[in-house]
């Protein structure tokens, strides 16, 4: 027997019910799949290791941090939607007219990819960021100039970067500058002497009889010797000056927009913390001379070859002339 209300006329037909039916469907399905797309992006936003941000240009209001902000700023978000001077009291201060000033570049530039600065974060401990920011172009957006970014904590990277540059840069054995990095420092300092009509000096150090040392008391305790010769020097020199080992036994130093004179003293200085070293091996004390070749910048020098080569002659005459002395050429 068929159903009567089946033929009521104000229900709708078969066909017409099941698209209805069928567009519901698709409707819960579209929100269920809208549900979980919302709930991917906002899981990848909670577990990245980085800062995603939209911030209002004229209004200088921050419209939106993503969750990383807390973890890596260690500071509230609601406080800096409300106040967009958290961002900069949260800047390393002498990093903080860097920030403002590259994040200004993104209005002419469109974009700023390479914008690397410091914060301190809750604890106190500085991070590094890499906070690349854009403009965003969506025209709903209106006239109004909306900023978007992306800020990643890079503190491992960066203290890898350092920690690498340093091994490429310094002598293990007694962590002065290598030779390569030293020569390529005194370069700069040589061409900005020339280019300021400065001063300069170069000296070259040479330990004396340093293969008797390594005979009699072992390469060991040469080794020691090296790295003591480098404190002294170190501890000899004035802030700026350049110091480097750039050979076996063999040191140089760089003294920036300094008078012949002055570069003499420092020298002497050096010579005499050296001689006052006391080394000691098996029961035995011993101690070291070096010998010290100094030139001084002068007009002829067009590079720094010229002056390398003063003091490394002056450096062999103090050698042929008994050792333990200084010359300058
Ligand atoms: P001079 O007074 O003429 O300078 O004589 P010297 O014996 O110091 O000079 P020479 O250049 O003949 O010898 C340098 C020695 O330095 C030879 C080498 O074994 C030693 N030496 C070079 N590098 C190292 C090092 O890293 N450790 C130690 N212990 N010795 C080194
Ligand atoms: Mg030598
Ligand atoms: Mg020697």
């Amino acid at each position: 027997m068929v159903n009567k209300n089946l033929q009521d006329s104000s229900l709708p037909q078969w066909p017409e019910a099941a698209q209805t039916l069928m567009a519901l469907i698709h409707a819960q399905g579209e929100v269920a799949r809208l549900t979980e797309r919302e709930q991917l992006f906002s899981s990848l936003l909670v577990s990245v290791n980085a800062v995603l941000w939209a911030f209002d240009w004229e209004n200088r209001q921050m419209l939106y941090v993503s969750p990383a902000y807390e973890r890596i700023f260690g500071r509230s978000a609601g406080l800096l939607l409300a106040d967009f001077n958290e961002w900069r009291d949260s800047i390393y201060p002498d990093d903080l007219e860097y920030a403002e000033r590259s994040l200004a570049q993104v209005l002419e530039k469109g974009a700023v990819e390479d914008r690397e600065y410091r914060i301190i974060d809750a604890e106190g401990q500085i991070r590094w960021l890499s906070d690349k920011c854009f403009i965003n172009r969506n025209p709903e957006a209106g006239q109004r100039v909306i900023i978007v970014g992306i800020a990643e904590d890079i503190t491992e990277k960066k203290h890898l970067e350092n920690e690498l540059q340093r091994l490429a840069t310094t002598d293990v054995l007694t962590q002065s500058s290598n030779r390569r990095h030293f020569f390529e420092c005194a370069n700069r300092e040589f061409d900005q002497a020339r280019s300021q009509g400065s001063q300069m000096a170069f000296l070259l150090l040479d330990i004396d009889d340093f293969k008797v040392i390594n005979d009699t008391y072992g390469h060991p305790a040469g080794d020691i010797v090296l790295q003591h010769i480098a404190e002294s020097g170190r501890a000899a020199l004035r802030r700026g000056d350049l110091f480097g080992r750039i050979g076996g036994e063999e040191f140089a130093a760089v003294f920036p927009g300094c008078a012949p004179d002055i570069a003499r003293q420092v020298a002497e200085r050096l010579q005499r913390e050296i001689q006052r070293l006391s080394f000691e091996h098996e029961g035995q004390t011993f101690g070291i001379t070096v010998s010290q070749g100094l030139s001084n910048l002068g007009d002829d020098d067009e590079n720094l070859d010229s002056l390398f080569a003063r003091a490394d002659a002056a450096m062999y005459q103090a050698k042929r002339e008994g050792k333990n002395r200084i010359v300058s050429g």
